[in-house]
């Protein structure tokens, strides 16, 4: 599954010609775009455990895991080619968010401008990467 993550960043990096630092890893606490590192921060673990509980299945139509956390993924790479794309308008947007609800309240941190924009591109993008056994 790595191996697909892995395929599917070197894929959008080339697209997009970014320069963001994708790091892929088993473990961890959570999943992010760090805009001002520009880096992502992409936990596998974080998805697993907790992908029923963050909407993701309603935010991307699926169930099963492996779609979800391709999902995820390509999330996290939307927001680091909008900030690449237009770094005030995600900065000027960002500053409108109620941090406190944005860090605690899923339903709220989703109908971000930004999030709703990485919701759509990972749905559209998310049917390239769909295995078909
Ligand atoms: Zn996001």
């Amino acid at each position: 599954m790595k191996e697909k993550l892995n395929k599917i960043t070197g894929q959008y990096k080339s697209e997009y010609n970014l320069d963001t630092r994708i790091d892929i890893i088993q473990e961890g606490l959570n999943c992010y775009f760090n805009r001002k590192g520009n880096y992502i921060f992409f936990a596998i673990d974080f998805i697993k455990n907790g992908y029923t509980n963050n909407n993701l299945t309603k935010r991307s139509g699926y169930k099963d895991f492996e779609n979800n956390l391709v999902f995820a993924l390509l999330h996290e790479i939307h927001h680091a080619i909008d900030y690449k794309n237009n770094s005030q308008k995600f900065d000027d947007e960002f500053a409108h968010v109620n941090i406190g609800l944005y860090r605690d309240d899923k339903e709220y941190h989703h109908s971000c401008p930004f999030e709703i924009r990485a919701d759509e591109f990972a749905r559209k993008e998310l049917v390239k990467w769909i295995e078909v056994n």
